[in-house]
Parts: structure tokens; C-alpha cells; sequence
């Protein structure tokens, strides 16, 4: 088999608002196309047009190489050995950052491809079944203009969440650091004040993540607010500070009540290994598509089993890395939840119209996919009508 043809298809919602802290108003479709008829499927969470150039820009040295002229022509059914090849070929231009979220893409098609053709779901291709069945949690990201609008648009979505049957969520509470809500700049006590509406919408048995979104400079400040949240039982707290601060968080996450989870923005292993031992974080986030493709993903999640760290992938974008996620925990026993919205619950055109991912959540959980490859179903009158 060869790969013959890769299109990318840059799409964008009609009404994008730049103030929006939602990734899921864009996106890069990559299809990776073969000479036996077979397409693989990827996409990531980064900027489109800047992906695209990265994939479609051509090289003129052995060490700054284009990826789609590295790919064409290839055999794409061993996935690492093209990871490799993009790697090195691209690394003057690429090695992080979004040279490799490109990569991802591609990788993530290249997995649906070898899936097709054995007619086996990925997760069988990544390791086998792991567990039984998954466990999505809801991830929550509140609208409104002041902080009560904020506070009461959470606890409604948290009610939602728990009537739709979820076990578990997350909430987004971005009231302070440089992505707060609306520019909201609150005080640690409105963080606290927002947890306990959470917990006390919810009661006592769902299992409760937080989001601060990179919300303090210091670690010691972070900390003080922690020990506070300590009766809330959280499963885990989010990216409480700068994710350069690697220092910060060690010292975070030997003194912090609960887990310390961080990951979304991390590209490679090489990133994670820094994250998890310098870092000392409790749960490692990969983002499929950003961390480098199901053949990174996969890496990072062995290289946390051995450290004795939890996998929960970030997923923010459309059904394509909703399925990608879910192969991956699959295939992971150290995968507790999977981060997941059903299209119904969420608020993005993209998430709800671009992708089937075949998966049906029942009584909290999702039964692992059946369908060869990532089992996605491409909405090609969805991928013309949003095309930027
Ligand atoms: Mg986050």
C-alpha cells in the first residue's frame, strides 16, 4: 500500500468570536489518501492555516523537510517508522510546537488507515483491551458576563451533566491568570465560592475535576487556595499555574490535597518525561493530535505506568480526536476518564456536525468502539459548508 494524496480541509464556525477561550471554533481536517482506496482521518487542536502550511510547505534540505513530501509515496502502515522519518526530516522546522502537532494529524490518519486495512479497531492495533468499558467525564466551560452570570451558567451545565448521566466532570473555573473568562479577574475566594456551588449542585458521590486554566504566578498563593478547595474532594486540579514554572508544580504537587493534572499543551514524550520528573504532575494530559499522534500518545501513556501516573487525555475539539482519545484509553489500563462531551451537550457546530465518533455514552459509561480504523464518520457536506 502507498499513500498517494493529502488533502487538508481548514474549517471555521460562521460567528467565531475572538474573545472565545473554546478551541473548538476551528479546525484542520487532514485526509490521508492511498492507492487501495483507503483514507485515514486526523485532525488537530492548533492553529489550521499555520498546520496546513506546515504539512503542504515544501523543503529544500535533508534536515528542514516538507511532511507531505515526506509521506507521499510511503507505506503507511507502520505508523512509527513514519513517525521517525517526520521527525528528523522536519526537525530545523519542527522537533516542537506546532511542527509537531502537524505531525499529529497525520499520525492520527495514519492510524486510522492501518486500522481499516486489518479491519480492526485501533485500540486492538495499540495494545488490546485494557478495560472493559470507558469512563467519560463531562467537561464544563461556563458563558456569561459578570461572575454570578459565570457562577450560574457552571451549576446549570453541572445539573445537565449529572442528568445526562455522567459520573464524573470537569469544571472550568477561568476567573484569574491570563485566560480569564471575559478578562473576569476575580479573587481566590470567588474560585472557592464557584468549587462549593459545583460541589453542592452535584453532591457528594460525582466525581469533581477542576480547571484553573493557568491561574496563578506563584506557587505558594496556589497553594493556599488548594488546601482551601481540600474539602470539595477533587479528583484532580488542572494547570494551577505557568506550565513553565516545572518547579512550581513540584512543589505543588508534593504539598497539594488532591492530584495536579497538566499535559494539554505538551508536545512529544520529551515534554512529558520534563513534565512528570521535574514537574512531579499526578495526571499526564496528552492531547492526541498536539502531543504528536496515537504513536506519541502511546509513548507517553507507557512512560507514565512506569512512574505510577494517571493518563487522561485533553480532547477539545471534534469527533476525530473524541475517537483518537478513546482508542488510547482503551488500550490504557491507567486511564481512569476520558475527556468527552456527547455533540448533543456540546456548543460547537464543528463538535456537533463535523464527526461521528460511534460512541454512545449509557449510565455513565462508553462501550469501546467497534468500527475498523477510529471508526469516524467524515460529514463531508459539514467539511464543505465550514471551509474557510
Ligand atoms: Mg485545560
Amino acid at each position: 500500500m502507498e499513500i498517494t494524496k493529502i488533502e487538508c480541509h481548514v474549517v471555521v464556525v460562521p460567528n467565531v468570536s475572538p474573545e472565545a477561550c473554546s478551541s473548538a471554533q476551528d479546525d484542520i481536517v487532514v485526509l490521508v489518501h492511498t492507492d487501495e482506496g483507503i483514507t485515514g482521518i486526523g485532525e488537530v487542536d492548533t492553529n489550521p492555516w499555520v498546520a496546513r502550511a506546515m504539512i503542504q510547505a515544501p523543503g529544500t534540505h535533508c534536515m528542514g523537510l516538507g511532511l507531505q513530501e515526506m509521506l507521499v509515496g510511503q507505506n503507511p502502515l507502520t505508523p512509527e517508522a513514519l513517525w521517525d522519518r517526520m521527525y528528523l526530516g522536519s526537525a530545523m522546522t519542527g522537533r516542537r510546537g506546532l511542527g509537531i502537532c502537524a505531525m499529529g494529524a497525520l499520525d492520527m490518519a495514519l492510524w486510522d488507515i492501518r486500522g481499516k486495512a486489518m479491519g480492526k479497531p485501533c485500540w486492538q492495533l495499540l495494545g488490546g483491551a485494557k478495560q472493559p468499558f470507558l469512563t467519560p467525564y463531562a467537561s464544563l466551560l461556563p458563558t456569561g458576563r459578570t461572575l454570578e452570570e459565570y457562577q450560574r451558567n457552571l451549576v446549570h451545565k453541572a445539573i445537565q451533566a449529572k442528568n445526562a448521566g455522567f459520573k464524573a466532570a470537569k469544571m472550568e473555573v477561568c476567573l484569574r491568570g491570563p485566560y480569564s473568562h471575559n478578562a473576569i479577574q476575580e479573587s481566590n475566594e470567588a474560585i472557592i465560592e464557584t468549587v462549593a456551588a459545583c460541589r453542592e449542585a452535584v453532591g457528594p458521590e460525582m466525581t469533581m475535576m477542576v480547571d484553573v486554566a493557568y491561574a496563578w504566578w506563584d506557587a505558594k498563593e496556589a497553594l493556599g487556595v488548594l488546601e482551601r478547595l481540600e474539602e470539595y474532594n477533587l479528583f484532580f486540579l488542572e494547570t494551577p499555574l505557568n506550565i513553565d514554572d516545572l518547579d512550581g508544580y513540584a512543589f505543588l504537587a508534593e504539598r497539594a490535597p488532591f492530584r495536579i493534572a497538566a499535559g494539554e499543551w505538551q508536545n512529544t514524550r520529551f515534554e512529558f518525561i520534563d513534565l512528570m520528573d521535574r514537574g512531579r504532575i499526578d495526571v499526564a494530559q496528552p492531547d492526541v493530535g498536539r502531543v504528536g499522534g496515537l504513536t506519541e500518545a502511546r509513548r507517553v501513556a507507557d512512560l507514565a505506568a512506569v512512574r505510577g501516573r494517571l493518563i487522561v487525555p485533553h480532547c477539545w475539539k471534534t469527533g476525530i480526536g473524541v475517537a483518537a482519545s478513546a482508542h488510547l484509553a482503551a488500550a490504557t489500563a491507567h486511564c481512569p476518564y476520558i475527556e468527552y462531551l456527547p455533540p448533543e451537550l456540546s456548543e460547537s457546530d464543528l463538535r456537533k456536525e463535523l464527526a461521528d465518533d460511534g460512541l454512545k455514552m449509557d449510565n455513565g459509561r462508553v462501550a469501546l468502539p467497534e468500527r475498523p480504523g477510529l471508526g469516524i464518520e467524515l460529514n463531508y457536506d459539514a467539511l464543505g459548508r465550514y471551509r474557510a
